[in-house]
């Protein structure tokens, strides 16, 4: 069975015929990206995800991708030609060029007529296109093509080397925010976090708001990888954006970033997705590339829990094929894994947490290792027992026991968790029996398999994890 997750971009793609049942009857999570669309067609696009996950009977936890501060260029018809060599200019929404300007691309973000200045490297889509700034005059910025080609609408915008103050949330922020929150998805994931703070001031609106969903940080901006410690501990969880992380860092930088992040996720015992032109070529083409197989795996082989797709979900050509190539090469990048990172004895790192949750899910996984469990079962009210024993258990699968729907919808982003979702139990003795029961039936335990459990004691309480149970089925 398949243990790495499988986080699928929502989008016009998946929208047509039943493409959406084949999609979630393979993808465990789904992404909302909050940078395209409408409110309303995100609206739509909710909905149906919740109706078809329910009819294909999987739980899949959406997260809502707010924009946060990336800019981009405006609205226009068509697709302008950036040639190679021709000067043009930026102008606010609604202005004009001039005689001399071989194209006029429109600009809603006055504080970058700000900081422009002559010299400047403007990259354009995400380093698709590079200009040389020109000229920098109030309200307009010429700029002169380096490396030219098409440039759709609402392409991003990237200025190296411009330093300007800005709000990590946007006004469009808050009203996504508002929106998830009303509407109940499982997760934010947050652009370019660039410090703890970031996040703590995300979760606070998310509270303020009256939700309790964790954030995802989007590491993609330079800044970030100087806090990733304080970040992760900040943060459910972390996402390895590939795609601004080329821009801001250089391509070149990527693989050895993914491994850190990874690196730094697992040891900080929390999740990670790995994301972006995993299986870019399937945006057109019916098959993946040798390199993009060996890119999912390698991912896997890192240590990611999750792999992602974008573009190539949401409005590449072929859109189940390739959630299906991702599950085929992830299952067998599954099976020839040697988890170099996430046993426990290499997890600990000599570092003491005096934390007893984090010592009975390091003892779990240690002694179902040690006895060959077959599952390791973990009641996580918060579930942040599962997460952190997903890091630890190696190749033994992990059961997530929860009363909330939500918590069991986030395990789809948990490296070789399942979720099990259960109701009220009076005594200890009850939940565990309830538990045995699915095992033996959902789960297909034999009877003499052996499983060791987690829970806390009294239950019920969230990160009371406190006791560790070895049951023979
Ligand atoms: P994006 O984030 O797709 O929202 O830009 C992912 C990335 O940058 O890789
Ligand atoms: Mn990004």
């Amino acid at each position: 069975m398949r243990k790495t997750k499988i986080v699928i971009t929502m989008g016009p793609a998946l929208l047509e015929g039943d493409r959406l049942a084949s999609a979630l009857a393979t993808a465990d999570a789904v992404r909302l990206n909050a940078s395209h669309g409408d409110l309303e067609g995100r609206l739509d696009a909710l909905k149906r995800v919740r109706a078809v996950s329910l009819q294909v009977g999987r739980r899949i936890p959406v997260l809502l991708d707010l924009q946060g501060p990336k800019w981009r260029v405006g609205a226009f018809d068509g697709i302008l030609d950036l040639a190679q060599g021709s000067e043009g200019v930026f102008v606010p929404p609604g202005g004009e060029g001039g005689a001399g300007d071989a194209w006029t691309v429109p600009l809603p973000h006055p504080e970058l007529f700000e900081g422009a200045r002559a010299g400047q490297r403007w990259l354009l889509d995400d380093g698709n296109l590079e200009l040389a700034v020109t000229v920098a005059a109030p309200g307009r910025v010429r700029a002169r093509v380096v490396t030219g080609g098409p440039l759709k609408p609402r392409k991003g915008v990237h200025p190296i080397g411009l330093d300007v103050a800005f709000d990590p949330l946007t006004p469009k922020d808050l009203v996504d925010i508002r929106w998830g929150v009303e509407h109940g998805v499982d997760f934010f994931a947050q652009s370019f976090v660039r410090r703890p703070e970031d996040v703590r001031a995300l979760q606070s609106l998310i509270r303020k708001a009256g939700g309790m969903q964790p954030v995802i940080a989007k590491i993609e901006h330079p800044a970030a990888l100087d806090h990733l410690p304080e970040i992760l501990d900040a943060s459910w969880g972390v996402m390895v954006a590939r795609g601004d992380l080329g821009v801001e860092l250089g391509v070149e930088c990527v693989p050895n970033l993914q491994k850190r992040i990874i690196a730094s996720a697992r040891k900080a015992l929390k999740p990670v997705i790995t994301a972006t032109q995993m299986l870019e070529s399937m945006i057109e083409n019916a098959q993946p590339t040798r390199a993009e197989a060996s890119d999912v795996a390698n991912a896997i082989w890192d240590g990611t829990d999750a792999v992602m797709l974008s573009a190539e979900s949401a409005v590449g050509a072929h859109p189940v094929a390739a959630i299906e190539w991702l599950a085929r090469i992830a299952e067998d990048a599954d099976q020839h894994y040697r988890p170099r990172v996430g046993r426990a004895e290499e997890a600990v790192g000599g570092r003491v947490s005096h934390r007893t949750d984090v010592a009975v899910a390091f003892a779990a996984c240690r002694t179902a290792a040690e006895i060959g469990a077959r599952f390791i079962v973990v009641f996580t009210e918060g579930g942040g027992a599962a997460r952190m024993v997903s890091r630890l258990a190696g190749d033994i699968p992990v059961v997530g026991v929860t009363m909330d729907l939500g918590n069991a919808r986030r395990m789809g982003v948990m490296r070789g968790v399942q979720a099990l979702l259960v109701g009220h139990s009076d005594t200890a003795d009850e939940a565990l029996a309830v538990v045995e029961t699915a095992l033996a039936g959902t789960f297909g335990a034999e009877p003499g398999d052996k499983a060791v459990f987690t829970l806390g004691l009294p239950l019920y309480k969230e990160g009371s994890t406190n006791t560790l149970k070895v049951v023979v089925i």
